[in-house]
């Protein structure tokens, strides 16, 4: 199976002279104004919008046709996200826009110049053109690297303005060979103790999970309080532009912190054959998160969610495939003995099954019955879940073991 992954690679515009930021603050004045006119059209609908606004648009906007659709494709998209997201009082404001830039409108090449190789050429409207130095840091460098030798594709440059200065973001894509059918299913789930919980089972022998591993998270808990303590302590003096500045780093460092934990969560999944990643869906559950009475769970609810996309793209780009299960299929798996399907309840950290008398670190026996939901569609387990041994007058008696029953 082929599927298609994305990078993002940022680099800086390194010093540009004042005529190309001044077109450039011009071209995103006028685009912002662009995709404001498209979203009046309230649609979203592609189609519709080019039929109704495009010709108005070339008209009324002096930009490169190009971007005149790219506005329109992202007039759909804001409205789309809007609406996904959308709660009862909500109203759609548009703050901030980056421009898009596709192949139709920019041209990228590496050069002799002394400054940075990197040049960056925008068609912006009709008559004006502007070629920009990029910047990158190390790791972003590498990435550009392996797209001039071909194993990246350019897609399109969003062209984002923050602080004052200009970056640009470069899209990147590769299609990737993913594994017909995988050889283990590696589930991982948000724990009641855990930012993180993974375990492994294997085809060769799906009744025996292998040995699991725990993410704590600690570090984003001491970042969390951290910076909320300082941002209290800055409340007190209204110093608001303080408090913005701080929620970056705070967001950047946690950020740090889940793609640490999502390496290691590949390296524990690429010790397996042919893995495949399995998570719960979480979508559309936030506010439930947030009624939660337990506090860690709605701790690490936000993270988790985070954490699973860098876990979906840091997957895909190892060549994993990553499964999500929607919220029918993994009910009660904090409550569910994996080994029997015995439903209790459950307090403290151990799971303990009045039925089988299992006992088993809680997270992990949540993880494993979403494994179980997957691998059980796919015929993994050869039987079903099993079913208590009764001992009578000392033989031992199996519930389930059909016509043989004595
Ligand atoms: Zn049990």
């Amino acid at each position: 199976m082929q599927k298609d992954a994305q990078v993002t690679v940022v680099g800086k515009v390194f010093r540009p002279n004042r005529l190309k930021v001044l077109a450039l603050n011009r071209v995103l004045g006028e685009y912002f104004r662009l995709v404001k006119w498209y979203l009046g059209f309230n649609s979203k609908s592609k189609s519709f919008l080019h039929e109704n606004g495009y010709e108005g648009a070339k008209r009324l906007f002096n930009l490169n046709t190009a971007l005149i659709q790219t506005a329109r494709d992202k007039a759909v998209e804001i409205l789309k996200s809007f609406e996904e997201n959308r709660n009862e009082n909500s109203i759609l404001r548009l703050k901030r826009i980056s421009i898009r830039f596709d192949k139709r409108c920019y041209g990228f090449s590496k050069t002799t110049n002394v400054l940075t190789p990197y040049w960056l050429t925008l068609s912006l409207n009709r008559r004006e053109r502007i070629s920009l130095p990029i910047i990158f840091g190390e790791k972003q460098k590498q990435r550009i690297e392996e797209a001039f030798r071909g194993e990246w594709k350019f897609t399109t440059v969003e062209m984002v303005k923050r602080n004052g200065e200009w970056y640009a973001h470069f899209v990147l894509s590769k299609t990737i060979e993913l594994p017909d059918e995988a050889e283990t299913i590696i589930a991982i789930d948000r724990g009641e103790h855990t930012l993180a919980t993974a375990v492994a089972i294997l085809k060769s022998n799906p009744e025996k999970p292998m040995k699991g591993q725990f993410w704590r998270g600690g570090e984003i808990k001491r970042i969390r309080g951290l910076y909320s303590h300082i941002r209290r302590k800055l409340q007190e003096k209204y110093r608001v532009g303080k408090i913005k500045e701080l929620k970056g780093r705070e967001r950047r460092k946690v950020k740090q912190q889940l793609h640490m934990i999502a390496n290691k969560i590949i390296a524990y999944a690429k010790q397996f054959p042919k893995p495949l990643i399995v998570m719960e869906n979480l979508n559309g559950i936030r506010r439930k998160f947030k009624k939660s009475k337990n506090l860690n769970r709605r701790f690490h609810s936000l993270p988790f969610r985070k954490l699973q996309a860098i876990v979906e793209y840091k997957a895909l780009l190892n060549g994993i495939e990553v499964k999500y299960l929607t919220k029918k299929y993994v009910k009660n798996t904090s409550k569910t003995c994996h080994r029997c399907g015995h439903v209790a309840q459950v307090k403290g950290r151990e799971f303990r099954c009045p039925r089988c008398g299992l006992t088993y670190n809680r997270d992990l026996n949540a993880c494993i019955n979403i494994a179980h939901a997957l691998t059980r569609g796919m015929g993994w387990r050869s039987r079903e879940p099993r079913e208590p041994a009764y001992v009578s007058g000392g033989v031992k008696l199996q519930a389930n073991a059909g016509s043989s029953r004595l």
